[in-house]
């Protein structure tokens, strides 16, 4: 996971670990050294020079010129601005509402939503107890409502079925009746994807948020799509009130820009990544984790 990007930036933290002495020559040629990296993961230009300059600021403060190990202290520097970067403390999910807390998934066809929600399915199950119910609105691809079946059963979940025939909404509303009398803790919330954003799906989402009015609105993305990922979570979010974005195929050769730029561009946390095909490929996002991770 993130691999490049670790290992430039594990080869930057060993020179500076190495100097013995910081000066503000030596000090800006590693500064460099971080944004190629960045920029080479394709972290977004902004969110770079941005945290560039945070680093430099405190890098230049008397703390770690004074310091014995000025070196180590300013990797601890870029290790804490890495972790604030992604959001600082893990964002986790919010269930402060009468059951059953809704989840509303959200994203474009491919992002790995379906999937998404028959991880987050056996997650909620086997790590919080959950009672879970999926449900599909997808009404435009019969398939991916026999998907989410399949997902569902595979992780131990119920499944309330629907048809291409019916309306989102009125599948919603079903959905939710269905979950308040059998008692269920979580309903989870399949929509339609489309190849890119368009109205009509907006309009749609829109109406199921303002209907079904869930604790939390996740936005799935394939970080493959480097910075058209966070750019698509940005569109979405100035509709749809996003409170997190799930990150899916970080087992890829994605560069990983994704995970770095999501919150300070979107302003959303990353609650979740998306580690493998299988159910069991799916991680609470820790910044802090991660962080260490990327340096290594
Ligand atoms: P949807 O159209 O957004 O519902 O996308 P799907 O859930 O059908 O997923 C699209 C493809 O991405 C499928 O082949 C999934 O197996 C794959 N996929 C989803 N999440 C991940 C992940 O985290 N890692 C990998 N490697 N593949 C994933």
């Amino acid at each position: 996971m993130l691999d490049n990007l670790s290992q430039r930036l594990a080869r930057v933290v060993k020179t500076i670990k190495g100097e013995a002495r910081l000066t503000e020559a030596n000090t800006q040629e590693m500064l460099r050294e971080i944004r190629i990296a960045l920029l080479e993961a394709d972290v977004a230009l902004p969110v770079v020079r941005d945290f560039v300059a945070k680093v430099r600021e405190k890098a230049l403060g008397q703390d770690v010129l004074q310091s014995l190990t000025p070196g180590q202290a300013l990797v601890g520097i870029v290790n804490r601005e890495l972790a604030e970067l992604m959001g600082g403390k893990a964002a986790e999910l919010s269930f402060a509402t009468q059951p059953p807390a809704i989840i509303l998934m959200a994203g474009l066809q491919g992002a790995g939503k379906t999937t998404t929600v028959g991880k987050l399915a056996k997650w909620l199950r086997e790590n919080l107890k959950k009672k879970v119910l999926t449900v599909s609105c997808d009404v435009y691809r019969p398939a991916a409502i026999e998907q989410l079946r399949t997902v569902t059963e595979q992780a131990g979940a119920d499944f309330f079925p629907s048809t291409p025939q019916q309306k989102p909404a009125d599948i919603a509303r079903d959905a939710l009746q269905w979950a308040k009398t059998h008692y269920h803790d979580v309903l989870l919330v399949d929509t339609a994807g489309r190849l890119a954003i368009d109205e009509q799906m907006m309009a749609e989402i829109a109406q199921l948020h303002a209907q079904l009015k869930p604790i939390e609105t996740l936005f799935v993305v394939d970080a493959m799509q480097g910075q058209d990922a966070v750019n698509t979570a940005r569109a979405f979010n100035e509709t749809l009130p996003l409170t997190g974005v799930v990150l899916t195929k970080l087992d890829g050769d994605s560069r990983g820009g994704a995970a770095l730029s999501v919150k300070a561009i979107t302003g959303k946390p990353i609650k979740f990544v998306g580690v493998g095909e299988k159910l069991t490929g799916l991680e609470s996002f820790h910044p802090e984790r991660m962080a260490n991770r990327i340096l290594g």
